[in-house]
């Protein structure tokens, strides 16, 4: 089976480090491999969304040579594919669900979700849905509709046992289900979550590999549930370290430039910045300091990520 990877950006703010290194890992992937690199643009988020950020994120990674390879259009211009223009799949999909009794309408108010978080802060467990609208027969559901109530959409989530994610980079890490409730995959305006739009995108668009930030690492078992439901295999998952300071603190604006754009600005060229990056968790091995994007290819491979977190430190980018 031939690999197929994406990378896919919020279009919340200017392209970073972070993310143009995720864009790099996977496009390097995918060269090497002689598979296929897609852009997913995931933009339903609208109340965060920022209209002039999927352009810049797009023009900088032209502006590093990081191609995509195929658009939403059979034979059409490459993408990016967009996740608003893709709403009714995510729809279909969750009726899916709904007809087959894998996931239920929620009615529960914003107060009664902030007392039943507050209960479950005295009791000292950690905060999660009790499942209250599972069992509402059609008639309360009527009842909740004629009040003006616009639902949820929640998925059955296990609640005993535990999930295991078989990661590529991590190895396994389990997950207990008591930590799953029964989560929200589309929100009462009728879009999808971004967890939900994500595994029907990455099945759709057949993905065989996630390569992705660390913090998406939590995320994975709720997808695992929902490709489940879905009757999807799910794909094979590697999370990515994290990048930190030099002291080891979380990386912020007081660490120097961040954003990709602002590096070009200051005059970097394109092939410095992406072998900088290309080392920032990754270990080509022998003395690989510098290398052209031939190189960087060939000697590519998931195995040679780096398990701990990188140090992002920006003295050492070369002008070069
Ligand atoms: N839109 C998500 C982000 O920008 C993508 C996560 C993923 O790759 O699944 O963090």
């Amino acid at each position: 089976m031939s690999v197929r990877v994406r990378f896919a950006p919020s279009p919340t703010g200017s392209l970073h480090i972070g993310g143009a290194r995720t864009a790099l890992f996977n496009w390097l992937f995918a060269r090497k491999e002689n598979g296929k690199f897609i852009l997913r643009v995931e933009d339903t988020d609208t109340q965060r969304y920022i209209a002039e950020a999927a352009a810049g994120i797009e023009r900088t990674l032209r502006w590093l040579g990081l191609d995509w390879d195929e658009g939403p259009v059979a034979g059409g211009p490459k993408g990016p594919y967009r996740q608003s223009e893709r709403l009714e799949l995510y729809r279909q999909e969750a009726k899916r669900l709904l007809d087959a009794g894998l996931a239920y309408p929620c009615y529960c108010t914003p107060d009664e979700l902030a007392q039943m978080r507050e209960e479950a802060r005295q009791s000292g467990r950690a905060p999660r849905y009790d499942g209250r609208c599972r069992h509402l027969d059609e008639a309360a559901r009527k009842a909740k509709e004629a009040a003006g109530l616009k639902p949820v959409l929640r998925i059955k989530a296990p609640a005993e046992g535990s999930t295991v994610v078989r990661d590529l980079i991590r190895g396994e890490v389990t997950f207990d289900n008591s930590t799953l409730d029964d989560f929200i995959i589309m929100k009462s305006n009728g879009i999808a979550t971004y967890n939900f739009a994500c595994v029907v995108d990455d099945h759709g668009m057949g993905i065989t590999h996630v390569l992705r930030a660390e913090e998406h690492l939590s995320n994975t078992p709720k997808q695992l549930v929902i490709y489940n439901a879905l009757g999807y295999p799910p794909p094979q998952f590697a999370h990515v370290p994290m990048i930190l300071a030099p002291d080891r603190s979380k990386l912020s604006k007081r660490h120097g430039a961040t954003a990709v754009e602002e590096f070009r600005e200051q005059g970097y060229l394109a092939p410095a910045i992406v072998n900088y990056l290309a080392l920032l968790g990754w270990s080509p091995g022998a003395d690989k300091e510098i290398m052209s994007r031939e190189e960087m290819v060939s000697l590519f491979s998931l195995e040679a990520i780096n398990k701990s977190a990188a140090i992002y430190d920006v003295r050492k980018l070369t002008w070069l």
